[in-house]
């Protein structure tokens, strides 16, 4: 079976193929039309699927369904439930219903509602969503649903993006219309993630509790050896971590999930992969699979796999690339300039929409990728900084720069690409170079949003970009709408060059990791969000109140219900965080050193009864420097736990969180650089933990 690929792929789905197969035409037909235009699907249709789900399912060994949904955790949350139906005579048949197909009832008690839900209304409803294909996996029938309360407030990161999704169908269709493209009758989104992550031995990392409650380092000195050479990047695959992808891979495309490329990325210990794109619904479903997937692997290969945006100080984090772009349902991307953009004024408006969106919403953008795993991220010199800006490229900043001052832009000449040895093929040069520094690049015929951090669902930042974007056009056809078919031209060209005018601070082409461009950023006044606490206070603005409400994306209480959410987030993992940190400098690093210093202590006492007057300078200035060291260590852990406390006592989300940026995670910074310190001087012997270079370096 591995070897036929082709068979392999989506063999664990209940995909065209096998709905093709098992339902009746009628059924067949109603059911592609409801996930193609997301019209109601009747009873009946509901019940012949779900006789067809499940004979394909119990065909393929499930026992069990479930309504898998995304709550407000980040994470997927399940609930099984067997196909058994008793038949009166102690006896059993598999039984599925329409109804169960269609409607859950899991108690939502214990999700996530930031207020939304008292718990007197434990009641929530998950509801089935056809657009995104059902799969088997550990022998249960997994069914996409959407999560949300008795009383219809939305619990989980799917349901709003598949509004956004419908709300820019909608505004991207009118414009359409307006431009004469009247055979378009829906437009989708479509979402390729690049997801990195590292992997490191699974025995090593049982020892580390930061590893285990954290997902991340809290101290580590550094080992030797860092990302400094520049060797792991595209380096060779080893042969286990080659046998974890190959399995991984696998496991991916039997859920139909197109894994794609994958290699080593540039810290030690470093990996990536990326499907080919998807419709942003599927696609945000299938990243969440794919972290489940690679964290299950991993294990089964004596690995644990790291999904925090930042496990190791010192060397680069791990985000992900989210490629973004639109397409018709007659197939046409949106974002493609075609050979000639300057006169694509199809094109032109909805790249000019996309500017004026991420100008308009660029504190909306970086909340969407907010997290406390993401802020030792973004800024640092590694990943985008917290500035959002858009990246063009060469060949359209011409175009942008032709538009602005009126001038004829006749193309950039595309060269040859001269390699100098006559066997190679010759091929030509994009008009671009790849800018790495940039949030939001514009990659040839899609944007790519970089701020997002590995570990979080892809969902939020896409709820974002489509909205803004679907709003931005809604203002465009406002404006278009009034005008006449002979006046149009000449209206969009006046809309397109105010639009660029009036948002072109948003556009920047150098290298984003310099102070230079903080401070040119700031007399733009491009907002620059550091930390969570400061980018979450903006989401009740009332401009992005006003925003998602006029979409029907979110109501005012459901985002102050996610407000309230993220902010507790925030708090509660930089609480994990402290308390770990104390029982391991507590249980750990105090003794550790105590251990050390005690043996030095010995050794001279020892070295000068046998040699009377010997100079034990190196002995008393290593107790000296590791003894200031252990003080300074646990006066800034009794520093920590008393702000740690005072953080717990504010009765505000955002003063809490505050509190945990400004104090807690301060003095852990400390505790961090005086660990290292430390561990720098102890032998490994003496430490209860691996260190660094075992964690990066042993595979
Ligand atoms: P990189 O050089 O950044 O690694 P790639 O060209 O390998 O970029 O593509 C990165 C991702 O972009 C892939 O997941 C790919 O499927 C996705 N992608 C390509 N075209 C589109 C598109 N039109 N919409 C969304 N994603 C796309
Ligand atoms: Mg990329």
């Amino acid at each position: 079976m591995a070897s036929n690929i082709p068979e392999l792929f989506g063999s664990s789905v209940f995909n065209d193929k096998v709905m093709r197969a098992k339902l009746p035409k009628d059924i067949y037909k109603a059911l592609k039309k409801t996930m193609e235009n997301g019209t109601h699907l009747e009873l009946d249709v509901a019940n012949a699927v779900a006789v067809a789900m499940k004979e394909w399912a119990v065909e393929n060994g499930a026992t069990h369904y479930t309504h898998w949904f995304q709550p407000m955790t980040g994470y997927t949350a399940e609930k099984h439930d067997s196909f058994i139906s008793p038949t009166g005579d102690g006896q059993i048949i598999m039984d599925f219903s329409g109804k169960e197909l269609v409607k859950g009832e899991p108690d939502a008690s214990s999700f996530p509602s930031g207020g939304l839900r008292a718990t007197f209304e434990a009641r929530g409803y998950t509801a089935w969503d056809p657009t995104s294909p059902a799969f088997i996996k550990d022998h249960t029938l997994y069914i996409p649903t959407a999560f949300c309360s008795y009383s219809g407030e939305v619990l989980d990161k799917k349901t709003p993006l598949l509004r956004s999704m419908e709300t820019l169908s909608k505004e991207a269709t009118r414009i359409l219309h307006l431009l004469g493209n009247t055979d378009v009758t829906s437009v989708n989104t479509t979402v390729g993630p690049e997801q990195e992550y590292f992997i490191v031995e699974r025995d090593l990392y049982k020892k580390r509790k930061d590893l285990v409650f954290c997902g991340r380092t809290l101290f580590g000195a550094a080992a030797p050896k860092g990302q400094e050479m520049e060797d792991h990047y595209f380096g060779a695959l080893k042969p286990r971590i080659a046998d974890f992808m190959h399995d991984l891979d696998k496991e991916l495309w039997k859920l139909g999930i197109p894994a794609k490329t994958k290699h080593n990325e540039v810290a030690p210990a470093q990996h990536e992969l990326a499907p080919i794109f998807e419709t942003s619904n599927v696609a945000v479903d299938h990243n969440q699979l794919t972290m489940e997937m690679m964290r299950k692997v991993a294990r089964k290969h004596g690995f644990v796999c790291l999904l925090h945006e930042k496990p190791f100080e010192g060397i680069n984090g791990s985000g992900k690339h989210n490629n973004w772009s639109l397409i018709t349902n007659t197939g046409v991307n949106l974002l493609d300039p075609g050979k000639t953009p300057g006169e694509n004024t199809q094109f032109l408006i909805f790249l000019m929409a996309v500017i004026q969106a991420v100008d308009d919403y660029a504190d909306l953008l970086r909340i969407s990728v907010a997290g406390a795993g993401n802020d030792h991220r973004l800024g640092g010199n590694e990943a985008p900084p917290a500035i959002v800006s858009i990246f063009l490229g060469d060949e359209l900043q011409a175009v942008m720069d032709s538009i602005e001052n009126d001038t004829y832009f006749n193309g950039v000449q595309r060269e040859q690409l001269e390699t100098g040895a006559h066997v190679l093929p010759h091929f030509t040069k994009d008009t671009t170079d790849r800018n790495r520094t940039s949030p939001f690049a514009f990659t040839g015929n899609k944007f790519e949003f970089r701020m997002l951090g590995s570990s979080a669902s892809v969902s939020t930042p896409n709820i974002v970009l489509n909205t803004a974007v679907a709003e931005v056009l809604r203002q465009f056809s406002e404006k278009l709408e009034s005008v006449s078919q002979e006046e149009l031209p000449a209206a969009i060209h006046d809309l397109l060059k105010s639009t660029l005018l009036s948002h072109k601070r948003i556009i920047f082409n150098g290298n984003g990791y310099t102070e230079e461009w903080v401070e040119e950023a700031k007399r733009r006044g491009l907002p620059n969000l550091v930390s969570t606490p400061d980018a979450l206070e903006h989401f009740i603005d009332p401009k992005n109140i006003e925003l998602f409400t006029r979409h029907g994306v979110f109501t005012k209480e459901e985002i102050t219900s996610r407000y309230e959410i993220l902010l507790e987030n925030y708090s509660k993992t930089i609480h994990i965080e402290g308390k770990t940190l104390e029982e391991m400098l507590k249980k750990e690093v105090l003794p550790s050193i105590s251990a050390y210093v005690e043996q030095i202590a010995d050794t001279a006492v020892k070295k000068k009864t046998l040699i009377p007057g010997m100079p034990l300078a190196y002995d008393t200035e290593l107790i000296t420097t590791l003894s200031s060291l252990q003080a300074e260590i646990s006066s800034n852990l009794a520093s920590l736990l008393q702000n740690m406390e005072a953080a717990e006592a504010l009765d505000d989300a955002l003063l809490t969180a505050k509190a945990y940026h400004e104090n807690v995670l301060s003095d852990m910074e400390r505790i961090r650089s005086a660990v290292n310190e430390a561990e720098a001087l102890i032998p490994d012997q003496y430490l209860s933990y691996p260190t660094y270079d075992q964690l990066l370096f042993s595979i």
